[in-house]
């Protein structure tokens, strides 16, 4: 049995819990060790006895419940009323044709549904949690639901902690615990155990699973995993994506049972109509009211959209893109300005330190990734550490300063932390210093409000202050550079020189400095490194290769009517050097932080709609240019990783999370996380996101008329007087197989290829505009006149009443496939190779439909249950003709609309 903190008998009857106890007792019970943290083997045992650190999911709703959920729908109450009916009347066959309406009905619901639930349930899956953990004695990072009770587990800013931690070290370690206490501002954390009794809130010497880091950094046991967990106790599910829906199904929803009432209050007013002016009788006006209804009522247009945005997210999610909001969705068809960071987004993150500068001169470094293997270059001969003091304290200061850890695992060296950081730690072990953890007293940890580092550490020389950061931060607080074994004034003149060659070359930059500290300090803040007395000890060249496929989607991007706007923290040569290389900004200089700071809010809707390249900015600036920008009108994308960039993301249209090295805090606030922080999937989203709108829009367009003639048909008879064109079952019969069939198929359209050639769509508006209502309009009077001509037609020729409804149906069905054809381009013509090779569903859709219908005309079984009949050539030929007409007639607006 695996001792737990809180077990009492692991240690006498009455153990205190854990946040009572001190750190090194619960340490002790839980059976580990700080410096080694657990083996693998003892990890692997305990969670086979704990099981994995996650939540419960909700209950699942059984297939059976969702299946019957189908049936409570008042289209169905409506149907089985039919049905009671027809029985009553003796027409058998009817009834089983509508007993059978409602089973298929309910069974494509049921698949839809499935459908949309599973394609929501990959991505919930993409989201999983990462954590740091010690395990044989080093770093390394685990999936979360790998934790187990006694694992050692470090904490940065912007983590979500991923199970309950006794707190062993902290850093200025604050902690927000709404999730758990509801309480917003955050908690200042450190190891000192408190009173046995204390709340939730006041456990000071704890970190809870599901709460997030604000700022600091820590290491702690794990206490509990999983439902043991405080956040457990209270909550079986942790919902990370919203369930399919979105303003705009949400409205299509509430209009589609406006126009369900409509149809009902048309189908009474017929009955009526029907009664007082002609001889039906009472069986017949009452099944064609119902027929109608069945008809008119697009009944299948929610399941229809939510598939068509469940299948758009989902590909949305295999390139990279994890919509969280489904809202944006919508909005992504309509961004004009994307804000993109630099750092990881643009380019790839693996950063190699490659020069480094010293007072007494410049070095190269050879080997790339975070392989320690590579040689120090000066003048071309390599050298060592040991015998070049400047080059040594420059090492110490990346092995100090520094949370990453490199570490060859499955036969790779791989990094665990910050690449930045795992970059500078590389080029610390190729110079053969290795930092010592244990040396480590305190530390202030990056953050890019101030951006540097800092560290105390004991060394041979006493305690000393050792800090990594944006070399104009170190400059400003340092008064002098080391000169061989002592110091000299800092020549600030010379080192701006050397940061602006190197960043002019598109290198990132770093500088190191250190200082010693009052013999006895236990601690080291910002306003110990602000005090200044620095010794400034050099800088890095670090380079960071541009994602090539981020320069393509740049482009597209363009074309596209979007502007790319570069943010970066980053010194502004280095942003201006690689924006020129990626494209942004047409070469013009980077704006500063320090003159958006300076900047009236005015002024920066100016200087926000004239630049493009930002740097050396705060994440308060980005939240004042996404403001700015939105003055302006325009709809913005703000991309963002660490904790203090949720409000620019929360503020923007749409919020973009780095799902890699971006903070649980960021990604909680956005509403799209990028896999593979890679600026392409940005642009992917963008596409996506104008696609999936195209397709709902193509999917009302086309779902409406083809109810809207098949209720007119019935309808225009009814009132008219005529003999009905189709009877009520062949109606339901045509209702249905096209629910099952070209219902569906736009779906699965592609993007149209001009779809990155348009201007985005202006935000807000209807998702039917003017043309689409127009269009509907004359579709259903096209298809549906056309059904009553030819019924008529053949009446007037002669044929059988059967053969002249069978025609009928064929009318309506080929007019349908028709119209299918003319919906699925929205502007270009359909009269191009796409529309055979780009959605195959389609055509398995218009084969289906196909293959039913002439069931439908030529078995006998069909015959006696829905009154058709087997025609000859004529049959299909004349429904052909009325087919090619409203494809040309589509065809002739659209080219009109081009204009
Ligand atoms: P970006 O991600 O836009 O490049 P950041 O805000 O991450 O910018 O970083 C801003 C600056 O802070 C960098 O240019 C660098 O000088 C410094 N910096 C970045 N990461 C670290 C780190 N891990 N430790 C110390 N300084 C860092
Ligand atoms: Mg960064």
């Amino acid at each position: 049995m695996t001792p737990t903190a809180e077990q009492p008998e692991s240690s006498g009857a009455t153990a205190p819990p854990a946040h009572a106890r001190p750190a090194e007792d619960v340490v002790a019970a839980l059976g580990t060790d700080l410096r080694t943290g657990l083996t693998r083997q003892e990890a692997l045992a305990r969670l086979e006895e704990h099981g994995p650190n996650s939540l419960p999911e909700g209950v699942r709703e059984s297939a059976l419940s969702r299946l019957l959920r189908q049936f409570k729908d008042p289209m169905i109450y409506v149907l089985l009323a039919a049905a009671v009916l027809t029985t009553v009347l003796g027409e058998v066959v009817d009834t089983i044709v509508i007993l059978s309406v409602v089973v298929i009905n309910a069974v494509i619901g049921f698949v839809q549904e499935g459908k949309a639930e599973d394609a929501l349930e990959g991505i919930r899956e993409m989201l999983s949690l990462d954590a740091q953990v010690r395990r044989d004695g080093t770093w390394q990072t685990a999936p979360a639901e790998d934790l187990v009770p006694g694992d050692v587990v470090r904490l940065s800013s912007g983590d979500k902690v991923p199970a309950d931690v006794r707190l062993t070290a902290t850093a200025n370690l604050r902690v927000e615990e709404s999730a758990l206490t509801g309480e917003s501002v955050p908690v200042d954390k450190d190891p000192d155990p408190v009173a046995a009794d204390s709340g939730i809130g006041d456990r000071t010497s704890m970190a809870f699973s599901g709460t997030v880091v604000a700022a600091g950094s820590g290491t702690g046991v794990v206490t509990a995993t999983g439902e043991d967990t405080e956040i457990g106790h209270i909550t079986t599910m942790l919902e990370d994506v919203e369930s399919l829906e979105t303003p705009l199904t949400r409205q299509m929803t509430s209009f589609g049972k406006k126009l369900s009432l409509a149809v009902v209050v048309l189908a009474l007013v017929m009955f009526g109509l029907g009664a007082l002016l002609y001889d039906y009788t009472l069986g017949e006006l009452t099944l064609s009211a119902i027929g109608f209804a069945v008809a008119a009522i697009p009944e299948g247009l929610p399941a229809v959209l939510t598939i068509t945005l469940a299948l758009g997210v989902q590909q949305m999610a295999r390139r990279n893109a994890i919509v969280r909001r489904m809202a944006s969705v919508e909005t992504l068809g309509s961004v004009t300005v994307i804000c993109t960071d630099k750092t990881g987004t643009l380019t790839r993150n693996e950063m190699t330190v490659r020069t480094v500068v010293t007072p007494a001169g410049h070095y190269e470094v050879t080997g790339t990734g975070y392989a320690p293997e590579g040689d120090i270059l000066h003048a071309g001969r390599p050298v060592s550490a040991v015998e070049h003091a400047d080059l040594r304290a420059l090492a110490v200061v990346a092995a100090r300063a520094n949370d990453s850890t490199v570490a060859r695992q499955d036969g790779r060296w791989q990094l665990s932390g910050e690449p930045t950081d795992g970059g500078v730690r590389t080029f610390a072990l190729k110079a053969g210093v290795r930092g010592d953890e244990d040396e480590r007293v305190a530390a202030v940890p990056f953050d890019s409000a101030y951006k540097y580092m800092a560290t105390l550490d004991h060394t041979p020389d006493g305690l000393v202050v050792h800090v990594k950061g944006a070399p104009d931060r170190l400059l400003d607080r340092s008064d002098s550079q080391s000169a061989g074994e002592g110091t000299a004034p800092l020549d600030r003149a010379w080192w701006d020189r050397q940061v602006d060659e190197l960043s002019a070359q598109g290198l990132r930059v770093l500088a190191a400095a250190a200082r010693r500290a009052e013999p006895g300090a236990t601690a080291v803040t910002t306003q110990d490194v602000d005090a200044g007395g620095l010794v400034f000890l050099g800088l890095y060249g670090i380079i960071d290769p541009p994602r090539e496929e981020a320069v393509e989607a740049i482009r597209a991007c363009r074309q596209a009517g979007i502007r790319v706007k570069m943010i970066t923290g980053d010194h502004a040569g280095t942003a201006s050097a690689i924006a020129r290389e990626m494209g942004i900004g047409d070469g013009a200089p980077a704006v500063t932080g320090a003159r958006l700071e300076s900047a009236s809010d005015e002024e920066l809707r100016t200087i926000a709609a004239e630049h493009d390249v930002f740097a050396r900015t705060s994440p308060e600036h980005k939240l004042r240019l996404v403001r700015a920008l939105q003055a302006d009108g325009e709809v913005v994308s703000m991309t963002g990783d660490g904790v203090n960039d949720a409000p620019s993301l929360k503020r923007a249209d749409v919020g973009v999370a780095m799902g890699i090295k971006g903070t649980e805090a960021t990604k909680e606030a956005a509403d799209v996380v990028l896999a593979d922080d890679n600026f392409a999937s940005i642009e992917a989203a963008v596409e996506m996101g104008r696609t999936i709108y195209d397709n709902l829009r193509k999917a009302i367009v086309f779902i409406l008329p083809t109810n809207g003639a098949q209720g007119l048909v019935i309808l225009a008879a009814v009132v008219l007087g005529l003999t009905l064109p189709l009877t009520p079952v062949q109606v339901l019969w045509v209702n249905t197989i096209t629910a099952v069939t070209l219902a569906l198929a736009l779906a699965f359209e592609p993007s149209e290829s001009d779809i990155m050639h348009r201007p985005p769509r202006a935000p807000g508006g209807s998702i039917l505009p003017r043309s689409g209502l127009v269009r509907i309009v004359y579709i259903s009077l096209l298809i549906g006149g056309g059904t009553i001509a030819v019924f008529l037609l053949g009446e007037d020729s002669g044929s059988g009443l059967a053969e002249s409804r069978t025609v009928a149906v064929n009318t309506l069905v080929v007019g349908q496939i028709f119209y299918l054809f003319a919906s699925r381009f929205s502007r270009t013509t359909s009269l191009r190779r796409e529309l055979f090779t780009t959605n195959p569903v389609s055509w398995v859709c218009v084969g289906v439909m196909l293959a039913l219908q002439l069931l439908f005309v030529y078995t006998p079984a069909m015959n006696t249950a829905f009154g058709s009949t087997s025609v000859g050539l004529d049959g299909w030929l004349v429904p052909l003709a009325v087919g090619v007409a409203v494809l040309a007639v589509v065809e002739v607006d659209k080219a009109l609309r081009r204009r």
